[in-house]
């Protein structure tokens, strides 16, 4: 037995602030629709932006490594969790993001658990944007270093706060999200690097939702900016999202990488991931590399989307990326429109807090290239009729 106060306690006040989350009970998501209950929605809220996750020609790439590698890994890489498949998708991620390694970590969550726990510690500080990601704070925290955050996407105060701060430590790390992944804004990557000229300091990009969409080869911002070679030391992405597979990756220079296989305690003490993740992800990076993905129909969707949001009276980032942020403010208002939404047949993904800032709740819709113009007409217009009735 134990005392069940503290629980009920808790979620009790979690449903009054209006935060109360539950797993939808869904059967089956199939391209755009999502089954749930018998009824077909279609889908404003995966982040599977360029429809890989349902792409026939990955899941088979996928089968065809687990049919060869296992079900599973059967141990840590260190250990024996490890047969040529993985060294085949390093190699393939360190070509695409332009760097000499890759190392590849279960989830995106666990390898910015691993990079930050690893490489800094309390003697340490590390300047991150205000609208990082839970997991980088997380693998922060962890480090014991000191966390200082800049006004979002704000240099002058990136720079004022290191001026003051840093000669007070021995490492200093800055570290930006590409794509952010509620606001759908891009960093900025180049202000930042260019701060090297200045002070020292290990950058470190997440890529999380920008892999997949932008630059040449597809493998992110950082790319189509030039600066995979000797401004971003570390980038780290996700096979989950775009690549519509599972796991995740960092791409660095060899002795980062060398590093982590010694130090990062997520990869050291976690069973490998899968050889169906490793299979599916190598597939969908060739497909993109090849030009063999639907970059031009996602494109065409996002202006759509963007326009109707804009008509709707919502002020959008300036930045193109698959996240259109439909910023209301209000718990329960968001919590209002994302039933309305799915009553008509959508699902929108409603952002409250802790993931955003208080008061800036919103709608975060996702597009993908399985999108027609009347799904998002149809999404609009209820979204349209909501904002009238303020
Ligand atoms: C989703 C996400 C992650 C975590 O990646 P997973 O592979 O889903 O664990 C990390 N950073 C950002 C910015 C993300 O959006």
């Amino acid at each position: 037995m134990y005392n069940d106060d503290f629980f009920r306690l808790e979620m009790q006040k979690i449903k009054e602030l209006g935060l109360y989350r539950e797993i939808r009970k869904i059967e089956k998501i199939e391209g755009k629709y999502i089954n749930i209950a018998g009824k077909s929605y279609i889908d404003f809220s995966s982040n599977n932006y360029l429809g890989l996750r349902d792409d026939k020609r990955i899941i088979l790439s996928g089968k065809e490594a687990a049919e060869k590698y296992g079900a599973g890994s059967g141990a840590s890489r260190v250990v024996t969790g490890n047969s040529s498949i993985y060294s085949r998708l390093e190699e393939k991620i360190a070509k695409f993001k332009g760097k000499d390694k890759a190392l590849i970590f279960n989830s995106g969550y666990d390898a910015n658990i691993a990079i930050f726990s690893s490489i800094f510690d309390e003697s340490d500080i590390i300047f991150a944007d205000k609208l990082i990601h839970a997991s980088i704070i997380d693998g922060i925290k962890l480090s014991g270093a000191k966390l200082l955050r800049y006004k979002h996407n704000d240099i002058a105060d990136l720079k004022i706060k290191m001026a003051k701060y840093s000669s007070k430590y021995k490492k200093i790390g800055v570290v930006t999200e590409s794509v952010f992944s509620m606001d759908g804004d891009i960093g900025k990557i180049k202000e930042i690097s260019d701060l090297k000229k200045i002070e020292n300091f290990i950058f470190i990009v997440d890529e999380a939702h920008a892999t997949g969409i932008f630059g040449e080869r597809g493998s992110g911002v950082i790319e189509e900016l030039g600066l995979e070679k000797n401004n971003v030391d570390v980038i780290m992405g996700t096979l989950g999202k775009a690549l519509g597979s599972y796991g995740a990756y960092i791409a660095a220079d060899s002795i980062i990488v060398e590093f982590l296989i010694n130090r990062a305690r997520p990869f050291i003490f976690s069973t490998a991931l899968p050889p169906f993740s490793c299979g599916a992800a190598l597939k969908a990076i060739e497909l993109i590399m090849e030009k063999k993905v639907l970059t031009e129909k996602l494109y065409e969707n996002i202006m759509f989307a963007r326009k109707n949001a804009e008509s709707s009276g919502f002020a959008l980032p300036k930045d193109i990326t698959p996240i259109v942020p439909l910023i209301i403010g209000s718990n329960s208002e968001v919590v209002k429109l994302q039933k309305l939404i799915f009553d008509n047949g959508y699902v929108a993904a409603g952002i409250r807090p802790p993931t955003v800032p208080e008061g800036k709740s919103r709608i975060r819709l996702t597009i993908n290239p399985y999108h027609d113009r009347e799904d998002i007409e149809g999404l609009f217009k209820v979204v349209h009729s909501f904002i009238k009735e303020k």
